[in-house]
């Protein structure tokens, strides 16, 4: 059972649309994931469509501007926005993974491995607010402990990961911040969505052999 979830204000600011773009990606996937969540987000868009709507009640005066502006807007060529094909499933190191519908249509850079830990960033046009991946760490895969300057986000999307917290699973929502040291690691492989907002610090072992790592995972 999924055991880690965004808190109310994290979904409800997804459901108003205003989290950037890497932080929408991330709630979107809890939300494939996590039916609970599923439910809160439908309740909180029916909430905001409806005080939107009262607060949008047109006055019978005004009916003619608001004629005029739809067919104003009826009139404007509509413009085609080039889209991604559709890549519902991925294959890393002879394994398939399906993707989750949110990330399907997301452009990602070919896979860079270190070690056993593979990383390939997705190439979003909104890079204000951190950085996305997908991470996969092989089986018996262990990250260097470290710990934040800003905030990490992972998620599994299959397999399991641990830390010295707790393990998580596919949908676990696991957000973590400068407070907490910890070493990820995976028994038997996990692929993850990582997001990032300012580069780890590792807090074992020595800088100069980490500094790839570093640059791996940010
Ligand atoms: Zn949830």
């Amino acid at each position: 059972m999924i055991n880690f979830h965004p808190d109310n204000a994290l979904l409800a600011a997804y459901a108003a649309d205003t989290l950037p773009l890497s932080m929408t990606l991330a709630v979107a996937i809890h939300v494939e994931f996590c039916p609970t969540c599923a439910r809160r987000v439908a309740d909180l868009e029916r909430q905001l469509a409806e005080s939107v709507l009262i607060a949008d009640r047109v006055l019978p005066e005004e009916e003619h501007l608001f004629d005029d502006m739809l067919s104003y807007i009826l009139e404007q060529p509509s413009i085609t926005v080039p889209v991604q094909a559709e890549e519902p499933k991925i294959e890393i190191q002879g394994q398939t993974f399906w993707l989750p519908r949110a990330l399907r249509h997301i452009s990602r850079q070919n896979w860079q491995q270190m070690g056993n830990i593979g990383r390939s960033r997705l190439l979003l046009d909104d890079q204000s607010s951190g950085r996305a991946s997908l991470m996969y760490l092989s089986a018996g895969a262990a990250v260097p402990q470290h710990t934040h300057r800003g905030i990490e986000l992972t998620l599994p999307l299959t397999g399991v990961f641990r830390d010295e917290l707790g393990e998580y699973i596919p949908g676990d929502f696991v957000l973590r911040d400068a407070k907490v040291a910890h070493q990820p690691q995976s028994r038997d492989g996990c692929l993850c969505f990582a997001l990032l907002d300012a580069p780890v610090q590792f807090t074992q072992g020595l800088p100069r052999l980490l500094n790839g790592f570093g640059d791996l995972l940010y």
